[in-house]
């Protein structure tokens, strides 16, 4: 009978996206999709660490596995990805899960089909500590016709909550002319509308690479390939988000009017302590620029409530700082502890208690000026 594979992605785009490349090495093995997980031969779990809840809940998920697995023991099992990527978190997916077959982390991704193979001898778990850019598995695209397309892995800035910089290692940046030829083959497809190019912080795209190649060069380079199609991308950070971009997003037509823009907080003394290396002063100038330049620009962030040690008044300026842009959207998130970072370690930890009030209390705001700009329309 044919073999099926089901994957549950947790977690950001560039997971749904190295999710398209999961599939399609699974579609390469010989599995088709299944409908549904219990119709499947093969579950594979891509999981994210950036926040517990999204840890308690693939820990949940994969519990839940365990009736699906003793109904058919040649079913396999594979937890893989960010969270997996974390000595600690494998080990106790190890020790607590004893159906679950296979354990690796991000950088094994490339090798997933050799560890299924070898489930036939045993339990499989291995964590590689570095990877290579891959460029030779391709993407079963899902997504409609939006495209993701990576341009860089891994992220240098170690903001002290994040945890990314320890699953995904340090920044890799694909060579021009790879993303280049990708997105060409993708147009000439005919199947994609947009574009849209994935990275943990894209304004640093090129910084390793020798000769150096801007972001805004390669976004520049991509406008002018044939085709009718747009582009946009994801994510900025402030720090490093220059004119040169701004210009670009503003003269080029394929260059969709839109920036997700994480502020994560509207206070200096906690954006600091965050090692965002940018003041409010020094966000509000971006987004000054951005509108000034690009009009009807479409502004959306990330937010962060309960980072250690933030008082009730430093929170109030992050209400003031949603207020004073009037954002098209928000996310707004509560600080979450991730094993390993300096924030973890921080004193003055906010009680679960106060984090809830200030993300209530971010999120209503948010309603109200949605509501608002509604009714202005
Ligand atoms: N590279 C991107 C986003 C990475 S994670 C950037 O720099 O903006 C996506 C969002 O999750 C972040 O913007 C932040 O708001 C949130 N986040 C990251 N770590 C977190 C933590 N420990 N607790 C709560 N939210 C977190
Ligand atoms: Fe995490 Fe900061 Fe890197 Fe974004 S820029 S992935 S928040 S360390």
């Amino acid at each position: 009978m044919h073999m099926k594979y089901f994957i549950v992605t947790y977690g950001c785009q560039m997971n749904v996206h190295e999710s398209e490349k999961l599939a399609a090495i699974c579609e390469k093995m010989g599995y088709s999709l299944a409908e549904k997980r219990e119709d499947a031969d093969l579950i594979v779990f891509n999981t994210c660490a950036v926040r517990e809840g999204a840890e308690d809940r693939v820990f949940g998920n994969v519990g839940a596995l365990k009736k699906l697995k003793k109904k058919k023991p040649s079913l396999i099992i594979a937890v893989c990805g960010c969270s997996t990527q974390k000595e600690s978190t494998a080990n106790y997916i190890m020790n607590t899960f004893p159906f679950v077959d296979i354990v690796i982390g991000t950088f094994n991704l490339p090798n997933f089909e050799s560890y299924v193979n070898a489930v036939k001898t045993g339990r499989q778990m291995e964590l590689l500590q570095e990877g290579e850019l891959d460029e030779t598995i391709g993407y079963k695209r899902t997504s409609g016709d939006n495209a993701w397309v990576n341009i860089m892995q891994g992220c240098n800035n170690f903001c002290t909550y994040c945890i990314v910089p320890y699953v995904k290692g340090r920044e890799k940046s694909r060579a021009e002319k790879n993303i280049l030829s990708e997105i060409k083959a993708l147009i000439e497809e005919g199947k994609y509308k947009k574009i849209t190019l994935l990275g943990q912080n894209v304004n640093s795209y090129g910084k390793d690479l020798s000769p150096q190649v801007p972001f805004s060069k390669l976004l520049k380079d991509i406008c002018k390939l044939q085709g009718d199609f747009s582009v946009t991308f994801m994510t900025s950070h402030p720090k490093d988000l220059g004119d040169d971009l701004i210009d670009v997003i503003a003269t080029e037509d394929k260059v969709l009017k839109e920036v997700h823009l994480p502020a994560q907080s509207g206070n200096n003394r906690i954006l600091a302590l965050m090692n965002r290396r940018y003041t409010r002063e020094k966000y509000l100038e971006i987004i000054r620029k951005l509108r000034e330049k690009v009009p009807n620009v479409r502004l959306t962030s990330d937010f962060i409530v309960g980072f250690p040690t933030e008082t009730d008044e430093e929170f109030l300026d992050t209400l003031s700082l949603v207020k004073e842009v009037q954002f098209d959207g928000i996310f707004a998130f509560m600080y979450s502890p991730r094993e390993g970072t300096v924030a973890s370690k921080m004193e003055g930890q906010i009680p679960l208690s106060v984090k809830k009030k200030r993300v209530n209390e971010l999120l209503a705001l948010e309603k109200k000026i949605q509501k608002d700009k509604k009714n202005q329309e």
